[in-house]
């Protein structure tokens, strides 16, 4: 078994090597599921170890798979790739380069350190029973990358865990729960189709404006009196759009928003509200509506035993007071999830606030800094989880 400090001591002897690709990276960013500067970073960094690495062509996902030396189970340890269309608002000497771009939620951070565990876990390939499946992956902020490295298809495995930077948890500390983690995240186009007119003669007219309204309001009482308060949901219009000027009534409204819930159970139910609420609404005033329900990612769900085997790995590596456990879930998504949804796993929030930051950037802002010291543990935590996976710790 690996010595957690010995670990520990090897990621550290690797930081210059994960923050240098970390900096490349973030460097020059690259948005969606076509990272060819970044893969090819990814690949330099794997050159030479004991990988098997294949390439996907539906997008610039990268599997290297570690087969130890004697056989056992599978562990996938997953790092999205993927930056931000927003431009970078830090002095640091490595900002983008690249205008409009920015690595605003660490994914520069997890690619660098997933390859750091990479060659962590070649070093000890002897001592590995069983197999490590890398996946590098595009696309994560909102192109479904994970979706897509699944459906072209990734080497079996049994459990699946990956790690997500948060500069509101000091460096040296992770945070997660048990159950759900993230939400899913569904989007909708509503237009109600009216009949336009002079806005001094209403009643020759139909008015889609009041009836957009009136549908805002019912989609709040829709969740606050059929969703149960113990499964919630959040449902946002974010955008409401229509008319041209004062005395004109246009011929229709546009409502625009997100769907987030912790089930799928309050997830279906309120697709089925959204329908129902929409088309009503408009047909109860003599109109008609469209609804256009995109589904995105489903909820990130921890496995309970996962969770408990990688909670007592990384007390082990950072103490009892390095782990954090969340009280409720974080509404953002995440599309891990359909990696949790193949196979059970669980993610990790890392913590990488930088020292004497009492108020730092959250992910997606743009003068989002990370302390780079935190990657280490991050490194090492990666790589201890999967030596002990495969030891067979996990039950
Ligand atoms: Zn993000
Ligand atoms: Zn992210």
């Amino acid at each position: 078994m690996i010595d957690p400090n010995e670990i520990l001591a090897d990621a550290r002897a690797l930081q210059p090597d994960v923050v240098e690709l970390r900096r490349r990276i973030h460097a020059e960013p690259e948005l969606g599921l076509e990272l060819p500067a970044t893969r090819e970073k990814v690949l330099t960094a794997l050159e030479g170890l004991p990988l098997e690495v294949s390439l996907h062509t539906r997008s610039s996902g990268v599997v290297a798979v570690l087969d130890g030396a004697r056989p056992g189970p599978t562990l996938l340890l997953r790092g999205d790739m993927d930056a931000l269309p927003m431009p970078e608002d830090t002095d640091l000497p490595f900002r983008s380069k690249r205008d409009g771009a920015m690595h605003a939620c660490g994914h520069d951070a997890h690619t660098a350190m997933l390859a750091g565990a990479a060659r962590l876990l070649a070093d000890r390939r002897a001592e590995l029973s069983g197999r490590v499946v890398f996946m590098f992956q595009p696309g994560e902020e909102g192109f479904a990358g994970a979706r897509v490295m699944l459906d072209e298809g990734l080497p079996a495995f049994d459990a699946a865990f990956a790690l997500h930077i948060t500069p509101l948890l000091p460096s040296g500390s992770i945070g997660t729960r048990s159950g759900p983690l993230l939400a899913s995240a569904d989007f909708f186009d509503a237009t109600v189709h009216g009949r336009g007119g002079h806005a001094s003669m209403p009643h020759d007219c139909q008015d889609p404006i009041p009836v957009a309204c009136e549908i805002v309001q019912a989609l709040q009482t829709f969740v606050t009196r059929e969703i149960p308060a113990t499964d919630p949901v959040v449902l946002t219009v974010s955008r409401i759009a229509a008319g041209t000027t004062t005395n004109v009534i246009p011929e229709s409204a546009h409502l625009a928003g997100t769907l987030r819930s912790l089930s799928e159970r309050s997830r279906e139910k309120a697709h089925e509200g959204l329908h129902r609420l929409v088309d009503g609404i408009a047909r109860a005033h003599g109109m008609t509506a469209d609804l256009d329900l995109q589904t995105g990612y489903p909820v990130t769900e921890n496995d309970a035993g996962f969770e408990s085997f990688a909670r007592g790995v990384a007390s082990g590596l950072l103490g009892e007071r390095g782990v954090h456990t969340f009280p409720a879930p974080v509404m953002g998504a995440e599309d891990f999830s359909f990696v949790l949804h193949q196979k059970p796993g669980a993610m990790f929030f890392l913590g990488v606030r930088p020292p004497g930051v009492e108020r730092p950037a959250p992910c997606h802002s743009n003068r989002m800094m990370l302390d780079e010291e935190g990657l280490a543990y991050g490194t090492a935590l990666h790589a201890t989880i999967a030596e002990r996976y495969l030891a067979g710790e996990a039950g």
